[in-house]
């Protein structure tokens, strides 16, 4: 649509919300590290190992997200398990968090 660069000029690396599917900066996504059938985490820092998951940090895909990895077989979609459960709980808390910031 624009006329920017797509990549060199954006402040970073891209990436896509797994919840809308938006193309952010990595600066305005929230990801989530972890490992298939292991233990999923919040990973605002970016620094964690494994795979990433990455969701909008505003407009509600946190909340989204979260209510949906919150069951077992919602969590299956991304192979969390049951860490789907706990994680939920931590984004809800953090989607709070951001929505009073
Ligand atoms: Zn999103």
């Amino acid at each position: 649509m624009g006329t920017k660069p797509r990549s060199s000029d954006a402040g970073g690396p891209q990436r896509t919300c797994a919840q809308c599917g938006a193309v952010r900066g990595k600066d305005r996504l929230l990801r989530i590290a972890g490992k298939p059938g292991g233990e999923w985490k919040p990973d605002p820092g970016g620094k964690l190992p494994g795979r990433g998951i990455y969701l909008c940090r505003s407009g509600g895909c946190m909340v989204i997200f979260a209510a949906r990895i919150r069951t077992q077989k919602g969590g299956a979609r991304w192979k969390m398990g049951a860490g789907g459960t706990d994680l939920a709980k931590m984004l809800a808390a953090m989607a709070s968090g951001e929505a009073t910031k």
